[in-house]
């Protein structure tokens, strides 16, 4: 059972979980608990770390910022067992759950389910703090923003558990984002892959890790309502296991965006590799790219994006490289946004990503970049749009509730 921040925000949340989990434990199952930090306490952290050195010492902001989840954890593991339920807690680096050393967005090695189950032989609920691990060099590690959702499914796998339920303020997952669309729908099942694109397409309900994982060692994941927890909330699963299959599952969108344009680059072989050769030494992860025809036939203009905090970095990886490259000019806009439709049964529909350009012409939404898979279209449009853009999507795929 995983809690998310807004499930242990203050001491009544936290003895709400406390009820749901004694009634889980009351049924006969054995059960790990992750929490994250309560809500706002990463952003405070994090706010906290930036002030007083803001680029130095990743280490230690991680040792900050992981505190959040201490706090939840200890808490849940006194209330439980003040409740009747012996529980205890543990840190990352207590069971260890071993991470690389990507400071700030760690990825998971390895967890050892050793102590975990010793645990559970004592008969007492593991409540384990999210988001943190410990890298080879014994250093406090976190996996990134929403980084509890992969501490729990890691651990689900790790205890080869039936299940993981991830527990949060929305009863499942949705045709999209229910805070921008209220007619949303909630979705009885979504296939594995599918997740993994809504998830790194911008839909924040799930780390794109944690589904990463689920799908890699075949965990089960259930999101469900922390405040209604008898719904049947939604089920991420393998594709067969899904029987209706309509063209668009969900949309996404993403304002974590920013586009950068070379003008006129040579247009002839090895300049591609010139551009994105010190774009990943410097670390930076491009998304979508467009090449242009330009006016000549010797001169051509691309465009690329990246992530919005990266862009800086791109921009000086770029500018480093400006001989190599020979551009004329280097521009850049974070006025962007992504929109994404994103369903398994594309790769049987033609013509979904003629319904999603024609729905954007009739509402005069200019398309810049355009990238396509299997299974989703994305395409990037001026900021001001998205909503308008993911409304309008949302009807026109026929995702409205009832
Ligand atoms: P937690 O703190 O429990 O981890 P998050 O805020 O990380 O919760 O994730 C839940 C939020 O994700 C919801 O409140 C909702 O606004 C947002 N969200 C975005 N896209 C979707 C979607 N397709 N389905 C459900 N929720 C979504
Ligand atoms: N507390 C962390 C965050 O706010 C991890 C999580 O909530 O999943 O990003
Ligand atoms: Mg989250």
């Amino acid at each position: 059972m995983k809690f998310g921040g807004t499930s242990v925000a203050d001491l009544d949340r936290i003895r709400h979980v406390c009820s749901l989990v004694k009634q889980q434990v009351e049924r006969g199952d054995r059960v790990a608990v992750t929490v994250s930090a309560m809500a706002g306490e990463t952003n405070k952290l994090v706010g906290w770390a930036r002030e007083l050195a803001p680029l130095h010492n990743q280490p230690e902001h991680d040792v900050v910022v992981a505190t959040g989840e201490q706090i939840t954890a200890g808490l849940l593991a006194l209330a439980l067992s003040a409740s009747g339920t012996p529980a205890r807690s543990w840190m990352g680096w207590q069971i260890p759950i071993r991470t690389n050393s990507t400071h700030g967005s760690a990825r998971i090695e390895t967890i050892d389910p050793t102590e975990l189950n010793a645990c559970f032989q004592e008969g007492l609920v593991a409540v384990v703090a999210g988001f943190q691990g410990v890298t080879h060099e014994n250093r406090v590690s976190t996996l990134g923003r929403g980084g509890s959702d992969t501490s729990a499914v890691a651990i689900a796998a790790a205890l080869r558990a039936d299940r993981c339920d991830i527990y949060t303020d929305v009863d499942g997952v949705y045709t999209t984002d229910p805070r921008i669309v209220p007619r949303a729908r909630r979705l009885e099942r979504i296939a594995f892959e599918e997740m993994l694109e809504m998830a790194s397409l911008g839909a924040k309900v799930l780390q794109t890790r944690s589904v990463e994982i689920g799908m890699l060692h075949r965990v089960p994941i259930r999101v469900l309502s922390t405040f209604e927890p008898d719904g049947e909330g939604t089920l991420v699963c393998d594709e067969e296991d899904i029987v209706e299959k309509k063209p668009v599952t969900g949309i996404a969108y993403s304002r974590d965006e920013a586009k950068i344009t070379l003008h006129r680059i040579p247009d002839k072989p090895g300049v591609a590799a010139a551009i994105f050769g010190p774009l990943a030494d410097a670390g930076v992860n491009v998304d979508m790219i467009v090449q242009n025809v330009a006016e000549d036939s010797s001169k051509t203009n691309l465009t690329f994006t990246v992530g919005r905090s990266e862009l800086n970095r791109a921009l000086e990886a770029i500018e480093k490289a400006a001989a190599a490259i020979g551009y004329r000019d280097l521009t850049h806009d974070t006025g962007v946004a992504k929109v994404s439709i994103i369903g398994i049964g594309m790769r049987t529909h033609p013509g979904v990503a003629q319904t999603m350009f024609r729905t954007f012409a009739e509402k005069g939404i200019n398309i810049e970049v355009i990238s396509t898979s299997e299974i989703k279209v994305s395409v990037l449009i001026a900021e001001e749009y998205v909503e308008l853009a993911v409304r309008t999507l949302h009807s026109a795929f026929d995702l409205e509730g009832i």
